[in-house]
């Protein structure tokens, strides 16, 4: 049997913490759905379809890697495709309160689904898609922390504002 993993998140936009989570993670998983949330509570820089259009460039070389798009309830996403595995990303203690509450949630919505979790390389550990959005919106080289095409979108997204 495929063991199937979904790697749910906002990714706005995906930086290279969100691909150290989905590159280790597609080495494990036989399939691994990056999942973009529509989370209304946020106000986000990119659309969904830019958001998938820029994991979709960035994960290109990963073929067991799928990018989708999901609006109810993740527990319900990861019945549709499956899967058995919510992967996600630990980089601090600050992350851990969080991760337990929704872990504690998703399992008492879906007892056949596990969360695991990877940590972080140490070189990602401080980073966010936020401190991204924060730097670039002032021109700093954010080079070493996204993808390339991310990087290309960020600059081409703050010369429109
Ligand atoms: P969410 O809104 O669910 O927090 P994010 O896009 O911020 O969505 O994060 C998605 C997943 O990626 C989460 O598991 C998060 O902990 C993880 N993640 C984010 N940044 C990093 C990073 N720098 N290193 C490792 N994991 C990360």
């Amino acid at each position: 049997m495929d063991r199937v993993a979904i790697c749910p998140g906002s990714f706005d936009p995906i930086t290279n913490g969100h691909m150290d989570i989905i590159s280790r993670g597609s080495k494990i998983f036989d399939k691994l759905y990056v999942v973009v949330l529509k989370n209304a509570s946020k106000n986000p820089l990119f659309t969904v379809e830019e958001r998938i259009e820029l994991i979709k460039g960035a994960t290109e070389k990963y073929p067991n890697v799928h990018v989708e798009s999901y609006s109810g309830l993740l527990v319900d996403y990861a019945r549709k495709v499956g899967a058995t595995v919510n992967l996600r990303g630990l980089r601090a203690v600050s992350d851990f309160e969080y991760e337990m509450q929704i872990t504690s949630m998703n399992r008492l919505l879906n007892q056949e689904l596990e969360t695991f979790f990877i940590m972080t390389r140490n070189q990602y550990s401080f980073l966010s898609s936020s401190i991204v959005k924060e730097v670039a919106k002032y021109g700093a080289d954010i080079s070493e922390l996204v993808p390339a095409v991310v990087e290309k979108a960020l600059l081409e997204k703050f010369r429109e504002k």
